[in-house]
């Protein structure tokens, strides 16, 4: 393992600092600077452990003289470590054009991984890992979100999106306009703190879970959405949907065994629904 000239990028607490490595700290308290995305706030957290190392501001966008800096050390043998507020610098935070002029110079780029919010919603969703896609934050405005989710509607793995609070309810509501309120979503909340919740439903019953309670829609959100079903494979589900419907149907309206037909096969309702009513079996 080099101790110099090297740029660590560092993943730090998503909430809980128990979930700090002991490596991520062994790393920080060992280098020649850290680069961080705000000064104020992770010297909370390094004098929550100790770590007294030389601060340094860091964004992509604005920093251009402070990246040069940077690259200066690394070039004289630096040890760099850099940190994001929270969680892995790099996924939606900065530290891209850093790394990339690292490595474009030969410098080598090491890294110390642990939380991301994207990753630790993803590992509790209960839907599909196999492939998914990470979208992190929506356009602000309603116009442009729409619009971004009229390209998203038809990706058929698994996505993840980022959200604030002050925008979850305006999010919610349009993901159900656009993708239709019976798609499923797994919402993580304030994960590793201590208010922390998640819900898995359908849009249209996560949008009723948010509106139902206010302290519900405070802190941060993940939102994981269940990716669009292909024609080829509701064709597959569908035999098993109706074989639901079939059982459930004479204890249960039409429409309701439809539902709990499509809560357990992820199948769109409307779609189990109107393919019962061509089914001869009901
Ligand atoms: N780099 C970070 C990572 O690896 O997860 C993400 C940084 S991004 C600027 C911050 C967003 O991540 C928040 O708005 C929220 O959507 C999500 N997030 C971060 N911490 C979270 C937590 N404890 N629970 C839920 N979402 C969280």
């Amino acid at each position: 393992m080099p101790t110099t000239g090297c740029l660590y990028v560092v993943a730090t607490p998503i909430g809980n600092l128990a979930d700090f490595s002991g490596r991520g700290r062994e790393i920080l308290a060992a280098a020649d600077c850290i680069a961080a995305e705000d000064t104020r706030h992770s010297g909370k957290l390094l004098a929550h452990f100790g770590i007294k190392r030389p601060l340094l501001s860091y964004h992509d966008h604005s920093d251009g003289r402070v990246r040069e800096k940077l690259l200066r050390l690394l070039r004289d043998g630096a040890t760099v470590a850099l940190i994001s507020d929270a969680g892995t610098p790099l996924i939606s935070d900065p530290g891209y054009a850093l790394v990339k002029a690292a490595r474009e110079e030969g410098i080598e780029v090491l890294p110390v991984p642990g939380p991301s919010a994207l990753i630790a919603a993803l590992s509790v969703a209960g839907l599909p890992t196999d492939h998914f896609r990470f979208v992190g934050f929506l356009p602000a405005a309603q116009a442009a979100r729409r619009r971004r989710l009229e390209q998203l509607k038809s990706e058929s793995a698994t996505w993840v999106l980022y959200e604030s609070s002050h925008r979850i309810v305006a999010c919610l509501d349009d993901l159900a306009l656009v993708l239709g309120s019976g798609r499923s979503i797994f919402v993580a909340r304030e994960m590793t703190k201590q208010f922390e919740s998640h819900f898995l439903g359908s849009l249209e019953q996560a949008a009723a879970w948010l509106r139902g309670d206010a302290n519900q829609r405070k802190g941060e959100f993940v939102l994981v959405l269940a990716g669009h079903a292909a024609k080829g494979e509701e064709d597959q589900r569908l035999p098993e949907a109706l074989r639901i419907v079939t059982l459930l149907k004479n204890e249960l309206p039409l429409g309701k065994a439809a539902a709990i037909a499509a809560e357990i096969t992820g199948l769109r309702k409307n779609v189990i629904y109107k393919a019962a009513l061509g089914n001869p079996e009901n």
